[in-house]
């Protein structure tokens, strides 16, 4: 394998984790009480710093990059609770991100899996057409009662653990939304500004009732709203899986579509999406125009942090009588610091009572596909959770983002819990009128 006297043992061939970013760890330990992975398991090695420390044993050339770290790589959630804690500013997660695309090219896999990968990351994922398409299946499952006879029959329980998981976890599939949405929505009453919306692919495929409340209650609240229907996936899968190629050819699309635009900002209500689009500074550091890169980052709004600094207008709001907890993604607390916005806006609608769950931003065990590659593991972090959200008896679970959607409804219904699980918007949106100025 080609070395480069900077990268120690990485690979020179692919992204490498920076040595100045793990020599930032103090060793204080500070991250350790924030980790998932180092509370299921007790190990230094599935710990931030442990994590840190086997990156920089590899730059100081005193460990190879084994099949040991590829694991530990892929075992961490990057949940980015160990950055928030973190005295000395060190990003773990993202250095785990980064050691994933060293794993492709120590340990690429079969043929097999390596041809499926790519048409996914770099075929399926970068076209919306062909993801709208690859839905119809799931769609028919659903609409032609073979979900019916599949689940009452027990042919999941022949398959590995994580099909059963993935299938019950799959919501009602409706028409891609990309296609009923206008180009763009008028603002409603006194205008006050013009917005671009970012269509994240999860959310509009899964959970396409989430964007469409998002965008009305924009246009509701004075914003106009353009809707690029070009947009391609954030590039989140990739960094997830290593294919940090694929990422930045998406950033750099995106980028030139929505710079393009002429917007005051560019909102997402994903915060997986946020989280991305907000890291393509870093992404494409050195490597683009960096005023462009500045721009972009400088529009980028999460939906919930948007409208509590621009302030909601209520005087049209409808009380909505309910209790609720809010859940904190790992993506938009840790990743994006927007932990205490969602609470406002919360507050704000009438009728609607705010009870704090203990650990709110203790991750769902979703984190992309860890979910279902560390199906156990995920269980044990999803049960602390559901036990935090039994204690305060809320209507409604809250969250804001589709991975967390995902996991916390399949919890909630495989428990038997009375909660169920709403993105604010659709909360916001039951307050928000149908018409109206
Ligand atoms: S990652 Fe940060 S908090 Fe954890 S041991 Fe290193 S310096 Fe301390
Ligand atoms: S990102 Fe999350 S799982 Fe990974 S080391 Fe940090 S706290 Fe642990």
């Amino acid at each position: 394998m080609k070395k480069d006297s900077k990268r120690g043992n990485f690979s020179s061939k692919k992204d490498a984790p920076s040595y100045e970013s793990v020599l930032q760890c103090m060793r204080c330990g500070f991250c350790l009480p924030t980790c998932p992975t180092y509370a299921l398991t007790g190990r230094e090695r599935s710990s931030p710093r442990g994590r840190v420390a086997l990156a920089r044993a590899v730059h100081e050339e005193n460990l190879q990059f084994t099949a040991a770290l590829k694991q530990e790589s892929f075992f961490c959630l990057d949940c980015r609770a160990c950055t928030s804690a973190c005295p000395s500013g060190v990003k773990a997660g993202e250095v785990m991100e980064v050691c994933r695309s060293q794993s492709q090219q120590f340990f690429p896999g079969s043929p097999l899996a390596q041809g499926f990968r790519s048409f996914v990351l770099e075929r399926m994922l970068p076209d919306p057409d062909l993801l709208e398409k690859s839905m119809l299946p799931n769609r028919l499952y659903q609409r032609l009662g073979i979900q019916w006879l599949v689940r009452h029959s027990q042919l999941l329980k022949l398959g590995p653990n994580w099909v059963e998981k993935a299938e019950g976890m799959l919501p009602r599939i409706g028409a891609p939304l990309r296609q009923q949405l206008p180009e763009l929505i008028p603002a409603r009453g006194e205008k006050r500004g013009r917005v671009a919306f970012f269509l994240g692919c999860v959310m509009s495929l899964m959970y396409s009732e989430v964007s469409r409340q998002t965008v009305r209650i924009l246009a509701h609240q004075g914003f106009e709203v353009v809707i690029p229907k070009e947009t391609k996936c954030c590039g989140a899968p990739h960094m997830s899986e290593g294919d940090r190629e694929t990422a930045r050819a998406l950033a750099r699309f995106n980028i030139d579509l929505f710079l393009a635009q002429e917007v005051d900002y560019i909102v997402t209500d994903c915060a997986g999406c946020g989280a991305s689009l907000k890291e393509y500074e870093e992404l494409l550091h050195g490597e683009e125009d960096r005023q462009r890169l500045e721009l972009f980052r400088s529009k980028v709004r999460d939906v919930q942090e948007f409208l509590c600094a621009v302030g909601l207008r209520t005087e049209e709001l409808q009380p909505v009588n309910t209790s609720v907890t809010y859940h904190e993604p790992c993506h938009l607390c840790h990743a994006q610091g927007v932990s205490n916005q969602p609470r406002e806006l919360i507050k704000t609608i009438p009728g609607v009572e705010l009870r704090e769950m203990d650990e709110a931003s203790w991750c769902c065990g979703s984190a992309a596909t860890w979910g279902l590659k560390f199906n156990a593991e995920s269980q044990q972090v999803l049960d602390r959770k559901l036990a935090k959200v039994a204690a305060t008896d809320a209507e409604h679970l809250i969250t804001a983002n589709p991975g967390c959607q995902l996991q916390l409804a399949w919890g909630l219904k495989k428990s038997g819990m009375k909660q169920d699980v709403l993105h604010l918007m659709e909360l916001l949106g039951r307050a928000t009128p149908e018409s109206g100025t």
